[in-house]
């Protein structure tokens, strides 16, 4: 007998859909609701690590998003001016040694590739929709949903992102995710190389992934005191100010931020929070995953990489196990290091950058880390 016939998964987001395709795909009756109305995210190009790409051959869809993105097999790590110093070639994750070292692709065209193959799962979604109250007992979770229907389940899976709302009924006492010190920023811009490129400036440096053939994102992170909200008028000028130190291909994006001439100027700025939680990642039978339990910053780019792995684990541990209580157990047994690993590295190195740390050992971290996760889960 099937230990779950009934899921519900509360967020439609990297780690819901993964989870909500991979349960379908053994017979389990899958609801997905997502609060957004309009599914989709905010945000501009996403790197998938080469062992997230190896994940998302398992999810059903790496061969549609390395068509949609852009990849590379290795970085180009360049002066502040873009004169290429150094090519360091990025290894494919074990077991995926056909795909390439990394990709990009815009978060909006990965959610719709997600999403497409949600509902060919044939998941029940629901959008614009989420839970009002849940109670659960021995036997099943009772959930009643803001559009007034109600519904019984085995289990239901909290994948609902960094403010995980679900997370108040399995670990009630979490204070809430901290800030890093640290803000994101990124813009779509055109591509201009056929690899990453990392541009080293005097006191920061900026990177560009592709996400297409013709486009790829610029990211920076700059040292931030509080979580201030910062007007978007605000941010061409802003991000203008923190490339002061660049030239070369940099320095062009920078005057077209500051006279305006970009055509589609695709900005974001978010500061970074995070959090890593200690197991057990349930209570009874509602589980979290993803960044509900272990938000990383972006320094790895492996956020949803672990978010994608901890879907696979679940639904590996709920296909295997006689109870469910040994499933959700093994599950944050089996994901904890990882995702540990990637939370802790990735705080650390936004300390080294904060503070104006060691290089050598910001450059250990990377390496060691990368090494660690192209080992398969
Ligand atoms: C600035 C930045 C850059 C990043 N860059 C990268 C990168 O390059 N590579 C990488 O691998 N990772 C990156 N990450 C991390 C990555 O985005 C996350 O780890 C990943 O999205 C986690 O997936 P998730 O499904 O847990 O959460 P999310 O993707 O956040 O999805 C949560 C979903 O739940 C929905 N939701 C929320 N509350 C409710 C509710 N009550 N009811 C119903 N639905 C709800 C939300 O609308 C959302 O759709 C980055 C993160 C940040 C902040």
């Amino acid at each position: 007998m099937a230990l779950v016939n009934k899921v519900l998964v509360v967020g439609g987001g990297i780690g819901g859909m993964s989870a909500a395709i991979l349960l379908s795909r053994q017979g389990i009756h899958v609801d997905l609701v997502e609060q957004n109305p309009s599914w989709a995210p905010d945000g501009a190009g996403i790197t998938i690590s080469g062992p997230t790409l190896r994940s998302l051959r398992e999810v059903g869809v790496v061969d549609e998003v390395l068509a949609a993105g852009g990849f590379w097999n290795a970085i180009d790590v360049c002066d502040a001016n873009g004169n290429v110093e150094a090519t360091v070639p990025i290894e494919p994750a074990i077991g995926a040694q056909d795909l390439p070292g990394a990709a990009g692709i815009m978060r909006t065209t990965f959610a719709d590739i997600l999403g497409r193959a949600t509902r060919n799962s044939g998941t029940n979604i629901r959008l614009g929709v989420t839970f009002e109250m849940i109670t659960q007992d021995a036997e099943g979770v009772e959930v009643l949903f803001t559009d007034g229907s109600r519904a019984r389940y085995d289990l239901v899976i909290g994948a609902d992102g960094v403010n995980s709302q679900l997370r108040k009924l399995v670990k009630p006492d979490f204070p809430g995710p901290r800030f890093t010190g640290q803000g994101s920023w990124r813009a779509v811009v055109p591509r201009v190389a056929k690899n990453s490129t990392i541009y080293m400036g005097k006191t920061i440096k900026a990177g560009m992934n592709p996400i297409s053939a013709t486009e790829c994102y610029l990211f920076v992170l700059d040292k931030r005191e509080g979580m201030d909200f910062i007007e978007p008028g605000m941010w061409p000028q802003l991000l203008a100010e923190l490339l002061a130190e660049f030239g070369g291909v940099i320095g062009d994006f920078r005057r077209a931020l500051l006279d305006c001439s970009l055509s589609k100027p695709r900005l974001l700025y978010r500061p970074l929070i995070g959090h890593m939680i200690d197991g057990p990642w349930h209570r009874g039978r509602i589980v979290l995953l993803g960044d509900a339990i272990h938000a990383t910053t972006p320094h790895l780019a492996s956020g949803s990489g672990i978010a994608i792995e901890g879907a696979i684990i679940l639904a590996e541990e709920i296909e295997r196990r006689r109870s469910l209580e040994g499933a959700l157990l093994a599950y944050a047994g089996r994901h904890y290091d990882r995702a540990q690993l990637v939370v802790s590295a990735s705080g650390r190195l936004g300390e080294i950058e904060r503070e104006g740390g060691s290089k050598e050992e910001h450059t250990r971290i990377i390496v060691e880390t990368q090494n660690a996760l192209r080992f398969p889960i």
